[in-house]
């Protein structure tokens, strides 16, 4: 016979009850800075996303959506899908869009009632203005919907100071937590005109509607469904845990990781930062782009054979063999792993034939890391 491990704090639990749930809820209510209703989805964070657009766009309706990158282009899919109209504003990926851009749009086509937009993209490395926007997207009177999953926790987020309707957040990213459940801060004029859409999904794992009339607005004492009690309290340990090390010294991590690893790798051949200037970089995530002489793939193969320990990834379709990212979030939002990704991405530049110095690299790093202020009581 063989002997089975046991994992005693994951079996065998009493069952999560109403009143627990609630309090998860409030607990990221609190963390997305709303009053808003909190729905916790019970599926990885598409499941909010995909359900706030089926729910919000009704057909014949008109929508912007912004595309900074690859999520943006799936929302403009499911807004087709829909029956909405869709005006799509693209940004290059190396950057941001702006507030101007948007107002443009939407002088532009006044019927707009919906703007669909990525805060922080971990796959393109990019972040946007987003509190600009809202306070352009809420003169125009449209609903704003805001994909923040890259960004909490890893940059300010103030859903309701910035007019954010439909604010979609997950555990995975910066708060180093489940990917099972996500979260949704739905505002009441995003309540209002989810129901005045008929085609709103009703009776549907994707409703945010029968959550509204099963659940919040019963009270929120009797839960529709057994929740995903494992992910629940691993997502409540991960708000505990970024609440009990402060918001702004997540943040200030965040922020200095990635001015390490842009100054960093401003000094190693064969690489630069993807996204162009500092203010429009990811504090969640740094992609990099590789010159012709190299591709990514191979890049990120070489470096992870001398460190498999690292946080690199090869990106996916298009941009697979011009970048790569470096996924410092959560716990690797430090000056170690910055310093690893590069020593290991200059051992790998150096296997593939390239004349490489990461002391230059790893200097810079630090000096960045500490210009930041990180670590200082300052934050
Ligand atoms: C990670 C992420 C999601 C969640 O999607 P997965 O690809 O399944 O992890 C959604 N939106 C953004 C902007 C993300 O970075």
């Amino acid at each position: 016979m063989t002997a089975h491990p046991t994992y005693p704090s994951l079996l065998d639990l009493p069952p999560l009850g109403a009143g627990h749930f609630a309090a998860v809820e409030d607990k990221v209510a609190s963390l997305l800075r709303t009053r808003s209703d909190v729905v916790v989805m019970q599926g990885e964070a598409l499941l909010p996303l995909e359900a706030c657009i089926r729910s919000a766009a009704a057909p014949g309706s008109v929508a912007l959506n912004v595309v900074t990158g690859p999520y943006g282009e799936t929302f403009g899919r499911w807004l087709r899908a829909c029956g909405a109209e869709v005006v799509t504003l693209s940004a290059p990926f190396t950057g941001a869009v702006s507030a101007e851009q948007v107002a443009r749009a939407l002088r532009e086509t006044p019927s707009i009632g919906l703007v669909s937009l990525v805060h922080a993209e971990a796959a393109t490395g990019n972040t946007n203005p987003v509190a600009e926007i809202g306070a352009v997207v809420r003169e125009h009177g449209a609903l704003f919907m805001l994909d923040a999953v890259a960004s909490v926790g890893a940059e300010p987020l103030l859903t309701d100071a910035w007019g954010v309707d439909l604010c979609v957040v997950g555990g995975q990213k910066a708060l180093a937590g489940p990917a099972g459940v996500s979260a949704v801060a739905v505002s009441p004029r995003a309540w209002e005109r989810m129901e005045a859409n008929a085609q709103a999904p009703r009776g549907s794992y994707l409703s945010l509607l029968d959550w509204k009339e099963r659940w919040t607005d019963a009270g929120r004492t009797a839960l529709p469904h057994a929740p995903a009690q494992l992910e629940m309290l691993a997502l409540e340990a991960a708000v505990d845990r970024v609440n009990g090390e402060g918001l702004e010294a997540s943040f200030a991590r965040h922020r200095s990781v990635s001015a390490a690893m842009r100054a960093g790798v401003r000094e190693l051949p064969g690489l630069r930062p993807f996204v162009v200037r500092d203010e429009d970089a990811a504090p969640v995530a740094t992609t990099l782009g590789v010159s012709d002489e190299v591709d990514a793939r191979e890049v990120v193969a070489a470096a992870l054979a001398v460190d498999a320990g690292v946080p690199l990834q090869a990106a996916g379709g298009a941009l697979a063999k011009e970048m790569l990212r470096v996924n410092h979030y959560g716990q690797a939002a430090r000056i170690e792993v910055a310093a690893a990704s590069l020593e290991a991405l200059a051992a790998g530049l150096r296997a593939l034939g390239l004349s490489v110095d990461s002391g230059a690299a790893l200097r810079a790093a630090e000096a960045a890391w500490d210009g930041n202020g990180n670590g200082a009581a300052a934050h």
